[in-house]
């Protein structure tokens, strides 16, 4: 019973079934975040982990340092160019249903104004019968 002790790690208090395991389990990320909490608690919010990289850096230094490396400035530059292009795209389609909308205001006023001159013509035309019979009936009354 007291070997298995030896393969306890004091990250978890959890045994493990021989060193090598145990070794194995003092080289994940997983036992290192155990132990710097266990240092200092505050370091638990603190991972240092790059999307870009997907690779965990031992420390805020090293990570500092791929922040400043090319290939994460190139990685973020992209990243950034990738959410402006989806503004550019939803904009558009904003802008797209707009420009629909103007449009289908700008058809049914262009109806409107038709209809609106149809009916001007209609109502000239209709005066101009009405002075025609008009003059007609005085002429004829100036006949009589
Ligand atoms: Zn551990
Ligand atoms: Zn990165």
């Amino acid at each position: 019973m007291d070997s298995e002790k030896k393969f306890q790690c004091e990250c978890n208090n959890k045994f493990y079934a021989s060193q090598k395991s145990l070794e194995m389990h003092k080289k994940t990320s997983f036992h290192r975040t155990n132990m710097a909490t266990k240092d200092n608690p505050i370091q638990l919010a603190l991972t240092y982990k790059c999307e870009c990289t997907n690779k965990e850096y031992s420390s805020k230094t090293t990570y500092n340092n791929h922040l400043k490396s090319a290939k994460h400035q190139f990685w973020d530059l992209k990243k950034e160019m990738k959410k402006l292009k989806e503004e550019l795209t939803r904009k558009e389609i904003e802008l797209g249903k707009k420009e629909g909308r103007i449009q289908m205001l700008e058809d049914s006023n262009l109806a409107l104004l038709n209809e609106l001159s149809t009916v001007r013509k209609e109502e000239r035309r209709r005066r101009k019968r009405k002075k025609k019979s008009n003059k007609k009936s005085v002429h004829i009354r100036d006949i009589d």
